[in-house]
């Protein structure tokens, strides 16, 4: 199954920091690309460059602020046969539907679409979406829901994807112990 992270409502400069927290958790969490709806390019190259040293193919792609353009890859996204996912605190607890999100994209070989916002979210994206997902209905932030959720897709299995990347981190029980690949070198100033 492959898992597309929509974010919408990015500001500039102002949310550079969660949007990129955004992107770090989709990466991390298993999810293969995200779209930001915004031309903000730096978190492209942020991401750029945390691949280069983490390894992985997660990629972010701006798809430009316009509500219409951002819908309408939504409503593509639906036609081609694929799942729209909407994570807000006012949706159905995920307990009692993430059975279902799974077994679809099992049983039907079906691409997820989890769509974040930022500030409100515009009314017509709980309307074009599959499913409105709460992640518990208490407001949070956009960071947790959105790990909270791949971990349950994926069911914890995410946390042990292989990212090959150059820099590899040896897990340590005190300290830390980076490998990087390159030099074969081990680095504990990382
Ligand atoms: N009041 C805003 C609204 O009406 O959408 C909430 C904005 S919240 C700071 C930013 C994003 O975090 C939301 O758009 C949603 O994607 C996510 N979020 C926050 N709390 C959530 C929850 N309990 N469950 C699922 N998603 C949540």
């Amino acid at each position: 199954m492959r898992v597309v992270v929509l974010r919408i409502g990015h500001r500039y400069v102002r949310d550079y920091r969660v949007t990129m927290h955004v992107a770090l958790v989709a990466r991390a969490f298993g999810a293969s690309k995200m779209l930001l709806a915004s031309d903000d390019s730096s978190i492209v190259e942020g991401i750029r460059a945390v691949n280069e040293r983490w390894g992985g193919s997660f990629e972010v792609e701006c798809i430009g602020s316009q509500q219409a353009i951002w819908l309408n890859t939504i409503n593509e996204w639906r036609k081609s046969g694929n799942i729209v996912v909407h994570l807000t605190m006012y949706g159905l607890h995920i307990d009692d539907i993430i059975q279902e999100v799974r077994d679809r994209c099992k049983d039907e070989g079906k691409d997820l679409m989890v769509v974040v916002g930022a500030e409100k979210v515009p009314r017509i994206v709980y309307e074009v979406s599959d499913y409105n997902i709460a992640i518990g209905n208490q407001p949070h932030s956009e960071v947790a829901a959105l790990a909270v959720f791949l971990d349950r897709v994926f069911e914890g299995k995410e946390l042990r994807i292989d990212f090959k990347g150059r820099m590899r981190i040896v897990p340590n029980a005190r300290g830390k112990r980076v490998l990087d690949m390159n030099s074969l070198v081990e680095r504990s100033d990382e």
